[in-house]
């Protein structure tokens, strides 16, 4: 399927939400994504990740906790890629209703996109669990070996969800809604086959697009299905601006 039909798509249809993987972030330079980093945490602690990143973990051993999650999170988070910017023009233009990712990095809140839900939390959202006062990322980057809370003292929990903690179940439901009055579902930097590709479910609007950089059965389930660099396929498929005019109708392509 051709990145002009996703165009067409994209610059011709109002009501898109975006489901955003994990590529654009890798190709940000967020090293926390890619493939390999599990390998590099575990044999760096001679933990796991899952291990590390986890409830019980952060309860027993909090410096170590902290530790891993300045050095492997934080400091490796990267920045927005040319999705990102095409994601904020696509919402400046009054296209886009929002965005829903399972990442904590924040890429696309750093351009100005702002309806952005965030199902495992936001490294910029660490919380005092007695007060609730909110800490950035740098406030954790700057206070070693422990964050504590200015009001109270207490230990800062850190703003991503933790193996073995209960997700947020207002975010989901958010999600849910939104996805349920998309008229465009674009799927982007993941599969149909991914957790974060399983919210397709919700989907009841009239087309769904896949971009991804790698192609996986799954995703010809798709009305439109563009695989390759991502963030080149949205630069193209998204250039520049393109406010809402008029009554805008797609045909759907049945070539597949
Ligand atoms: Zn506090």
């Amino acid at each position: 399927m051709s990145v002009a039909y996703l165009k067409q798509i994209l610059t011709g249809s109002r009501d898109i939400v975006c489901l955003l993987g994990r590529a654009p972030a890798i190709a940000g330079g967020c090293d926390f994504y890619r493939e390999d980093y599990a390998y590099e945490i575990e044999t760096k602690y001679g933990r796991s990740p899952g291990e590390i990143f986890s409830s019980s973990f952060f309860i027993n051993r909090p410096k170590a906790f902290y530790e891993c999650y300045r050095e492997e999170v934080l400091k490796r988070r990267g920045g927005p890629d040319a999705c990102n910017y095409a994601l904020k023009r696509m919402e400046e233009d009054g296209r886009l209703l929002g965005i829903i990712t399972r990442g904590f990095f924040n890429h696309s809140r750093m351009v100005g996109c702002k309806n952005v839900i965030q199902l495992y939390g936001n490294i910029d959202a660490n919380t005092c669990p007695h007060c609730g006062k909110v800490y950035d990322a740098d406030y954790i980057l700057e206070h070693t070996p422990l964050p504590c809370c200015e009001n109270c003292g207490s230990l800062i929990h850190p703003g991503i969800a933790l193996q073995g903690e209960i997700l947020d179940n207002l975010q989901i439901t958010r999600a849910a809604d939104l996805i349920a009055r998309a008229r465009v579902l674009l799927v982007l930097g993941t599969s149909l086959h991914s957790t974060l590709g399983e919210l397709v479910k919700y989907f009841k609007g009239s087309f769904l697009a896949v971009v991804n950089s790698v192609e996986e059965f799954a995703d010809h389930k798709a009305d439109c299905f563009c695989a390759g660099n991502v963030a080149e396929i949205m630069g193209e498929a998204y250039p520049g601006h393109h406010p809402i005019g008029g009554a805008e109708t797609i045909e759907k392509d049945r070539r597949m």
